[in-house]
C-alpha cells in the first residue's frame, strides 16, 4: 500500500514535471522504475465518433495510441490531422484526473485540431466564436475545447486554471472551456 502510494505520487510530480518542463515522461519513468499508463477518452460532440487511446505505457509513449488520438483529434470538417502535441495530451489527463473523472470515461471533444481553412473560415463567420484567433493553438495541435460529462462547466474552468500549464478561455455560452500548451494566460 505504501509502495503503491509512494508510486502514486511520483506519478503525479512527474506529470507535473513533463508539463513545466517538456522533459519527456520515458526518461524519468524508466529512472523511477515505475509504469504510469496514461489514456484519454474522447466523444466528438459533432460526429459522435468516439475514441479511447493509451498514449504512455510501461514501454514509453505508445505510438499506436498517439496515432489513434492524432486521428480521433483531427480537424472533423476536412479529416485533416496533425501530430498533437504530446504535453496536451498530459495535461488533459491531469486535467480529468484533478476532477476525479475516470480515465475511460469519455471527455467532450468540441474541437481539437483546425486546419488553416477551418480556422479561416471559423474566424470569418465570427458570431459565437469571436475567440478563433489568427494564429490558433488549435492550429499548431496544441489545443482543445472540451467539457466534461458531468463536471460543472466552472468547476472544469477553475481546474483548468489551477493547473497554470497553458492558456485557458472560458465560453460558458458555448458550453466548453478552451485548453492549451501556449504561454500560461486566460480569457
Ligand atoms: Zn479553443
Amino acid at each position: 500500500m505504501r509502495l503503491m502510494m509512494d508510486v502514486e505520487i511520483g506519478r503525479r510530480r512527474l506529470l507535473r514535471g513533463a508539463v513545466m518542463t517538456g522533459v519527456g515522461l520515458l526518461g524519468a519513468s524508466a529512472a523511477m522504475g515505475a509504469t504510469p499508463e496514461q489514456r484519454l477518452a474522447f466523444r466528438n460532440i459533432h460526429t459522435n465518433e468516439t475514441f479511447d487511446a493509451r498514449f504512455f505505457g510501461a514501454n514509453g509513449w505508445d505510438s499506436q495510441g498517439l496515432a489513434e488520438l492524432n486521428h480521433g483529434l483531427r480537424d472533423w470538417r476536412n479529416n485533416q490531422s496533425t501530430s498533437m502535441d504530446r504535453e496536451l495530451l498530459v495535461l488533459l489527463s491531469r486535467l480529468r484526473d484533478r476532477l476525479g473523472v475516470a480515465p475511460q470515461a469519455k471527455i467532450d471533444l468540441i474541437s481539437g485540431y483546425r486546419s488553416p481553412v477551418t480556422n479561416a473560415a471559423l474566424r470569418e463567420r465570427g458570431g459565437a466564436h469571436t475567440g478563433v484567433a489568427t494564429k490558433s493553438q488549435h492550429m499548431l495541435g496544441k489545443a482543445t475545447d472540451i467539457r466534461m460529462p458531468g463536471v460543472g462547466l466552472d468547476r472544469l474552468h477553475l481546474a483548468a486554471l489551477s493547473l497554470k500549464a497553458g492558456g485557458v478561455g472560458y465560453y460558458p455560452h458555448d458550453g466548453f472551456v478552451h485548453v492549451d500548451t501556449g504561454r500560461v494566460r486566460a480569457w
